[in-house]
């Protein structure tokens, strides 16, 4: 069985995923944390990534005890 994940994404203001580097020239700047589940289309926003990694946590032991359903 797939070890399920769930990836904590920086996002600028307009919700693209920010690729660069902390302060490199280019970035509009991180506004907030996307956090996407490998194994359903979960997914949570937030502008602090310790709240962020919370959610996931708390998303994470739900699927221990509710299996992700198989998507069709
Ligand atoms: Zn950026
Ligand atoms: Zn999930």
């Amino acid at each position: 069985m797939a070890r399920i994940t769930a990836t904590i994404t920086p996002v600028h203001a307009d919700e693209s995923a920010c690729t660069h580097k902390p302060r490199e020239t280019g970035c509009a700047g991180r506004s907030a944390y996307l956090v996407t589940c490998s194994a359903c289309t979960w997914t949570d926003t937030s502008t602090t990534q310790a709240e962020l990694a919370d959610a996931r946590d708390r998303h994470l032991r739900s699927h221990l005890t509710q299996p992700a359903p198989v998507s069709a």
